[in-house]
């Protein structure tokens, strides 16, 4: 099967390269040329457009920054929408707002093309692995027919409802991911403060009530965890300014539907203030850096 993989950034590339692997036959495109000349490397044909992506491929998976990526790649000019055949599915694996995911899905539907959303969650180690967690919003034989895409990228493929769907459960579990990461991280500058050690902390949190996934496999503290961006100079990984996306966008669902939220913007704010000291492009769990205690001078 010829896949059409549009996006091929920090994520993209490697769940490209599983599907190099898994023997579909890939075409590629990124606006950025080095990201492009990555896909290459990983064994994908280069094309000149998104419009040239889906007029070569049976599908098309998009992994894009955010909402308004998405919506210019299927829609704008030299757009996958110009270059799609009808009957064709495609896969949009970013993560964005739900209701531009319902909106690209029902341009699409006008000339009988199927759409589903099925963002991702595991970063950049499980994409590499071939076993992220992949929430799926769509019709049911949509979903069935992605799959055997889908199983090339991930370990868990979850169909939650109709187009959306995947893209609300995502934004739920990093409301929660990226509330983790300050939380974590206000913790272990605590801990310091009182001279505790990081890594007995570590062990104690894990086999108690505060143990999180961040914890395990990101940990915001360098040198604790092997694989975590802190220990690759906080490296994305997942950059802080996508956390602040995702968070934000919890935090607009939740005022739309009337839902009072406290935690979430008050994190959205931490990692923006994060962003704005530079720390925009490296991973989120670099907020630990950024929540340094203040000169030991200061009167309080
Ligand atoms: P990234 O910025 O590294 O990659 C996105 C790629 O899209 C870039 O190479 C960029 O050049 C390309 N792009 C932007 N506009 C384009 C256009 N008009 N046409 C073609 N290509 C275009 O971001 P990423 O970390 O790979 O994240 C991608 C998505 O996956 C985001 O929605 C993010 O929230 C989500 N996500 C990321 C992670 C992670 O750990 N990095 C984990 C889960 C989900």
């Amino acid at each position: 099967m010829n896949i059409g993989f549009i996006g091929t950034g920090t994520m993209g590339r490697p769940m490209l390269a599983n599907l190099v692997k898994k023997g579909f036959a890939v075409v590629a495109y990124d606006v950025v040329p080095d990201a492009l000349a990555g896909a290459v490397a990983a064994g994908a044909r280069a094309a000149a457009s998104p419009a040239e992506v889906a007029r070569q491929s049976e599908l098309v998976v998009t992994m894009l920054p955010s909402s308004s990526h998405v919506e210019a790649v299927y829609l704008g000019p030299a757009g996958v929408k110009e270059g799609v055949a009808a009957g064709r599915l495609c896969i949009d694996m970013s993560t964005i707002d739900p209701s531009v995911s319902r909106r690209v899905a029902a341009a699409l539907a006008q000339q009988r093309v199927r759409f589903v959303d099925a963002p991702v969650s595991g970063g950049v180690p499980r994409a590499t692995d071939g076993t992220l967690a992949i929430m799926v919003g769509g019709d049911a034989r949509d979903v069935e027919e992605a799959r055997p895409v889908l199983a090339a990228l991930g370990a868990n493929i979850i169909h939650v409802g109709a187009v959306g769907s995947g893209e609300v459960a995502k934004l739920c579990n990093n409301l929660i991911a990226g509330v983790a990461a300050v939380a974590v991280s206000e913790a272990f500058r605590i801990a310091e403060g009182f001279g505790v050690d990081a890594k007995v902390l570590t062990d104690v949190i894990s086999k108690s009530s505060g143990h999180t996934w961040v914890m395990e496999h990101m940990h915001p503290v360098p040198g604790l965890v092997a694989r975590s961006a802190s220990s690759q100079e906080y490296a994305p990984g997942f950059m802080t300014d996508l956390m602040a996306k995702d968070l934000g966008l919890a935090v607009n669902a939740a005022r739309e539907l009337r839902v009072p939220v406290v935690v979430s913007p008050a994190a959205q704010q931490v990692l923006r203030l994060a962003s704005s000291h530079g720390l925009g492009r490296k991973d989120f769990t670099a907020v630990y850096t950024f929540l340094k205690p203040s000169d030991e001078r200061s009167p309080v």
